[in-house]
């Protein structure tokens, strides 16, 4: 048989074409698909009508070498799945009593007889593969046609990942003669998406072999690109070497504004630069009200380098527990390098910290101005070697804009700890 490179996933169920019901399932089984080599090729929803079904599934037969449906497998008359593909492979259904037996049992262990629609779920297409479910009553079905195979899940996913992971992942690794995917992330920070495709486009476009073909993906969020190298076969070594490669030329070519390359976050780089200094940071913000702290208190092991903060919303409080003098806000405004300067030496001497950082901004909708518009932010760092302040304006909304500071302070924390 062929080893099985593409597959198909059908989520079944009318729920699932409400904004009730999120197919979450699709995104759980693509990420295990991919790891072991396999492309989706394509995904769909599909509601519980036998016409629209057989449709999807004569589409998938036709094209993937594995056909994933989640749904459809429960005890009531709009649950269709199981005879669907049995009607539509030509297999009949037949009623296995080892599985009735099971589910027998498991109402028997709640004290209750089993409702005499359960018994559709042991009925199996003849040959199908019978895949227990300690989390629900409807069993799994694993069928093997020829090249094909025909895979059919629970919907609730507390049953179906168990299920994939336990009984479909070791049979798959068997039809995958030891492809994998193999993955690269180089993460950035401080430049915008075009600015870094522009630069990393030319050595992308010429990583791989024809042999080896790399695929790159570039993902957006505020304040963060990332660059996925991605590429499926059986030679880890050889696979591994010709992404390391790329990595290593993206990442020179890119310079220092890549924080990581190997899938730490940046409140993760900058809590290894804190331990390994032996320092503590205490933080100073306004507009973020508490988003650095989260983010920096995120990481196992905060409690070593993170000594805590103030959220110094209001300026009074700025003034009280961060002695910022009351007269540098009138003159120079709570958005100000002055001010941020201010709060983030402030914060580091009272906490009596190695390092301080200040976030101060105008996040929006309201409160901006000409010379302040929405999205001014002023972030400030300071060791006991002097201070560095910087204005940003981001664009967005509130949320957005939060999370762009966010980012801008921690990393002008990982370049203060990085060279001073
Ligand atoms: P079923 O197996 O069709 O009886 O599905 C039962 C329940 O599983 C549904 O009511 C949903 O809550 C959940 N479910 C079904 N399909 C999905 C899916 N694709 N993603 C996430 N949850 C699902
Ligand atoms: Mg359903």
């Amino acid at each position: 048989v062929r080893p099985i490179v593409t597959a198909d996933i059908l989520a079944v169920g009318s729920e699932l074409l409400t904004p009730h019901r999120v197919d979450t399932n699709s995104l759980f089984l693509t990420g295990r698909l991919n790891d072991l080599g396999i492309a989706v090729r394509m995904k769909s929803a599909i509601r519980d009508n036998p016409r629209e079904l057989t449709a999807a599934l004569t589409n998938a037969l036709s094209n993937a070498d594995l056909i994933v449906t989640t749904g459809g497998l429960g005890p009531t008359a709009d649950d269709l799945t199981r005879e669907a593909v049995a009607d539509l492979l030509g297999l009949e259904l037949v009623e296995r009593p080892d599985v009735l037996a099971v589910i027998q049992e498991r109402f028997a262990r709640r004290g209750a007889a089993m409702p005499a629609i359960n018994r559709r779920q042991a009925m199996a297409p003849e040959g199908a593969i019978v895949l227990p479910n300690p989390n629900g009553t409807a069993p799994g079905l694993l069928l093997e046609q020829g090249d094909r195979m025909v895979v059919l899940l629970p919907g609730p996913p507390r049953e179906m990942q168990p299920m994939f992971d336990g009984w479909v992942v070791p049979r798959l690794a068997d039809r995958t003669r030891g492809r994998r995917l193999h993955r690269r992330v180089l993460k950035v920070t401080g430049r915008s998406e075009s600015q870094v495709e522009e630069v990393a486009e030319p050595i992308y476009a010429a990583a791989g072999t024809a042999e080896t073909p790399v695929e790159t993906t570039i993902l957006a969020s505020p304040g963060q690109i990332e660059l996925h190298l991605s590429s499926a076969g059986d030679d880890g070594q050889t696979i591994g070497r010709v992404l390391d490669e790329a990595v290593a030329r993206l990442a020179e070519a890119l310079g220092d504004v890549v924080f990581s390359v190997d899938g730490r976050s940046i409140e993760e780089v900058v809590g290894d630069l804190l331990h390994r200094r032996g320092w503590r940071v205490a933080v100073a913000e306004s507009c973020t009200g508490g988003a650095l702290m989260a983010r920096l208190t995120d990481v196992p092991g905060a409690s070593a380098w993170v000594l805590g903060g103030v959220v110094a919303y209001a300026n009074e409080v700025k003034i009280a527990e961060l002695g910022v003098p009351a007269g540098l806000i009138e003159r120079h405004g709570a958005v100000s390098e002055e001010t941020a300067g201010a709060m983030a030496e402030g914060v580091r001497a009272r906490l009596h910290a190695e390092i301080g950082v200040s976030i101060t901004g105008i996040a929006g909708p309201g409160g901006g101005s000409p010379e302040k518009p929405v999205g001014t932010v002023v972030v400030a760092v300071t060791t006991g070697a002097g201070t560095s302040v910087r204005r940003f304006w981001f664009p967005g909304e509130r949320e957005v804009v939060r999370r762009f500071s966010a980012m801008a302070a921690l990393d002008m924390l990982r370049r203060a700890l990085s060279t001073s």
